[in-house]
């Protein structure tokens, strides 16, 4: 048998330093196309002796998508071997693998709308908050002509837009629904609300009344909620302490508050908000359930 051949101390040092560098770029690659920047098929093309040495199969558990049943499908879809590296993938193999990642790409399940109403006070900004870090949901950000209230960030709390803009968004047919509430006006653009359901989320509308009647009327297929005090007691304090409002607004708000009260059967669903974690579960599962 041959020995193996006798390496210089400088010849060890490269081919350590050509090892590590290997190894960067095919760790750099695989970040690429897990972030979507690059796909498996531009490894094909690559010209890096690093990149052309890896094997396949650890190019594609870096895509999305891909955990061990998929490989394994793939792989004995298409016949190629695990062993196989980049850059001996044939021409006739790449076609076969397009095919599976065409088949692959179907797209998510359409996501839920759901409307989340009530009277003012009665705590749906608090739930939906809770929503904004599930990542199966996504709250809509409405625009509104009100006044910006201390603590509020524009493009988080709402988009706070003057009244010529939001007549103009009205005019370009930007709005899902909107309405006018105590002297302004609110409204959910339409635009991220389709975008975010099309990726398989499911969407939140936290809006009064009138909105949430427009919302039943142009999208039948979406849940709509009702958010109910405790007592009307409860809610007077919560609306009245809660220290956000003019005496005028609170006046109007209670006065609107009972006429929302009255539409409670209106909607798919009544939750009495006594205790916040438990709406928001039962949202939760309502909007998961099938
Ligand atoms: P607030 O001024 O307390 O933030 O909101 C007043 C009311 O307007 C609340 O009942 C809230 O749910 C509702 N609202 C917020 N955004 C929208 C929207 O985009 N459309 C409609 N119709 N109502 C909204």
């Amino acid at each position: 048998m041959k020995p193996p051949p006798q390496l210089t101390v400088a010849q060890r040092k490269a081919a350590g330093l050509k090892a590590v560098a290997a190894r960067r770029d095919r760790a750099m690659v695989k970040n690429q196309i897990a972030e979507g920047s690059i796909s498996v098929f531009d490894l094909f093309l690559d010209t890096r002796d690093s990149v052309l040495r890896m094997k396949l199969v650890e190019a594609l558990m870096a895509v999305p998508g891909i955990g061990e049943r998929r490989l394994e499908a793939i792989m004995a879809k298409t016949g190629i071997s695990k062993s196989r590296r980049i850059g001996g993938v044939g021409r006739k193999q790449i076609e076969q693998l397009r095919e599976e990642f065409v088949l692959m790409k179907t797209p998510p399940k359409q996501g839920k709308l759901m409307v989340v109403s009530g009277p003012s006070g009665v705590g749906k900004s608090t739930i939906t908050n809770k929503l904004k870090s599930d990542p199966r949901f996504w709250v809509s950000i409405s625009a509104t002509t009100r006044q910006k209230r201390q603590g509020e960030v524009s493009d988080v709390d709402y988009k706070f837009v003057s009244n010529e803009a939001f007549i103009k968004m009205i005019d370009d047919n930007e709005f899902l629904e909107w309405a006018e509430f105590t002297g302004a006006k609110y409204g959910t653009p339409a635009k991220p609300v389709f975008e975010a359901l099309a990726n398989g989320l499911n969407v939140v509308l936290e809006i009064e009344l009138n909105g949430a009647r427009q919302v039943r009327k142009n999208a039948p297929e979406a849940l709509l909620v009702f958010i109910e005090p405790p007592s009307w007691q409860e809610l007077e304090n919560r609306l009245t302490n809660r220290g956000t409002e003019s005496v005028e607004s609170t006046q109007l708000r209670l006065a609107r508050a009972k006429e929302e009260l009255k539409a409670a059967s209106e909607f798919d669903f009544v939750l009495v908000n006594t205790q916040v974690e438990q709406v928001v579960n039962e949202l939760v599962s309502l909007a998961l359930r099938s």
